[in-house]
């Protein structure tokens, strides 16, 4: 039989890291097995669900890359099945009516002290005359039907717990059709997996109680029973149950602070999941390749956005430059710092530069930022850089500016062999270590304390825009326009 596995979520909000979890690994699963993903959207809230909450949860399902085999259904639309359920439920009598009003059960839950026997509403049903309870329903009069829960356990072998064990007795009768006419949830959600043949449910152990009541609803609607298995609940660092404490919670926070998807899939997988050794990256093909539910992990997940960083560098890192390119431009378009075209005309340069600055990168916007000396006309001096490496012994600055600014000129090849040698070779001469040389150097190029290695800076920089930068810098330093930054500057 083949894999059949569903991601339900409720469109009354954002697609929060948690679903996304869930939607992961049944993602993950229907493809290591070669089965079918469906997605349903469980719109039968009326009031809650929103159009534009459906395609924020898309929006989260197509940046995360997990593409679904069938649907969207939508769980509305089984509104007649669901109702059908229930109605033969109560003429098979598995179910029964209630026509006890929400202000009874208030004064009887009263009166009962706060515990109400969870059996009393039945014993009231069933105190009634058939014939009474027909006339009633056909006059018109307003009932839920409740499930009648049977007399014993409700077992199941969990793939995530192991065999797990409800008694029955501490199960209500629940409702599955109010007396509106709208199906519950977990008869909707039952009817629901059974038309759409879902082999496995896999979602969080905050459902946990809900099986055993839709493993009863399936036995007696006389439909297969799927496999069940409960991914651990994910708390945040300090062992609480997530929050925004804790960063952000909706999926789309991530993708518009500039996360890659493929970071994000990898950094949910390992919520639960371990692939059974120490490696922690991997893609999403490696992920496919290694997925199974053995080894999801029982124990509560912890949510660290470290990790999160970590793996982002990793996956930046492992990034082709034809695969950033597209998601930087626009930012870079957006800073103003180039347009498309500008970097269209210079490819080689501009993917040989985004190779260079990705290994630097946790987010998009790192790129930009260090990007930034590499096309924009003129740098800015960091306060903090003028402060420490020029300010401290302006003459020295100025002195080892003019000479290299004379040696790279006479430079005939402008390689990073040539320029490492020239510098190197000039610090050695000055009996003063390279970094002497290079932190007046690299202030005067980038503005900034730090940047790549300087001799890859120097070359992507080019001749002529380093000749224009030492000269303006020289120009700073002598004629005094660097001026002291706000602050002590003798620091
Ligand atoms: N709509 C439910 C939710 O969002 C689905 C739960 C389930 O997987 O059955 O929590």
């Amino acid at each position: 039989m083949s894999v059949r596995v569903r991601f339900p979520p409720s469109p009354t909000g954002y697609l929060h890291v948690g679903g996304a979890r869930t939607a992961l690994f049944n993602w993950l699963f229907a493809r290591r097995q070669g089965g079918v993903f469906v997605l349903r959207i469980e719109d039968t809230d009326r009031e809650r669900s929103r159009p534009e909450h459906t395609e924020a949860i898309l929006e989260g399902m197509r940046w995360l890359g997990l593409d679904w085999d069938e649907g969207p259904y939508f769980q509305s639309e089984g509104v007649e099945r669901h109702r059908a359920a229930a109605e033969r439920l109560l003429a098979e009598g598995h179910a029964y009516r209630d026509f006890t009003t929400p202000e009874e059960v208030a004064r009887m839950h009263e009166e009962a002290g706060g515990h109400l026997d969870r059996r009393a509403l039945r014993r009231i049903a069933e105190a009634m005359d058939p014939d009474e309870a027909e006339e009633r329903a056909a006059r018109g009069e307003p009932f839920a039907i409740r499930f009648r829960v049977p007399d014993g356990a409700t077992e199941w072998d969990d793939v995530v717990h192991g065999p797990t064990r409800f008694e029955n007795a501490e199960l209500d009768d629940l409702v599955i059709l109010r007396s509106d006419g709208s199906p519950t949830y977990n008869l909707a959600v039952t009817s629901d997996d059974a038309e759409q043949g879902i082999t496995h449910v896999l979602r969080g152990d905050d459902h946990l109680s809900n099986t055993p009541k839709q493993i009863l609803l399936y036995r007696a609607l006389g439909h297969p029973v799927p496999v069940f298995g409960h991914l651990p609940m994910i708390l945040g660092p300090d062992g609480k149950r997530l929050s925004k404490r804790h960063g952000a919670t909706a999926v789309g926070e991530y993708a518009r602070e500039g996360y890659l998807p493929e970071a994000m899939v990898n950094f949910l997988a390992l919520l639960g999941w371990s692939p059974g050794d120490d490696i922690e990256f991997m893609t999403r093909a490696e992920l496919v390749e290694r997925f199974g539910l053995e080894r999801v992990l029982r124990k509560s997940a912890v949510f660290d956005l470290k990790k999160l960083d970590w793996l982002s560098g990793q996956h930046f890192n492992a990034a082709p430059p034809e695969r950033l390119a597209p998601l930087v431009t626009p930012l870079l378009e957006e800073a103003g710092l180039a347009t498309g075209a500008e970097l269209e005309a210079r490819e080689a340069w501009y993917h040989a530069l985004l190779d260079l600055l990705k290994t630097r990168a946790r987010r998009l916007p790192d790129i930009v930022e260090l990007a930034e000396p590499f096309l924009a006309e003129d740098v800015a001096y960091e306060d903090e850089a003028v402060r420490k490496h020029w300010l401290k012994d302006p003459e020295w600055a100025r002195l080892v500016l003019d000479d290299l600014r004379a040696r790279l000129q006479a430079l005939e090849a402008w390689s990073g062999e040539a320029l490492e040698a020239v510098i190197r070779g000039y610090a050695e001469e000055r009996g003063v270590g390279a970094g002497k040389v290079i932190h007046p150097l690299r202030v005067a190029v980038t503005g900034r304390q730090n940047s790549p290695g300087i001799f890859d800076v120097l070359v992507f920089l080019g001749r002529e825009r380093t000749l224009e930068r030492l000269a303006r810098a020289i120009e700073h330093l002598s004629g005094g326009e660097i001026a002291a930054p706000s602050g002590d500057s003798s620091a």
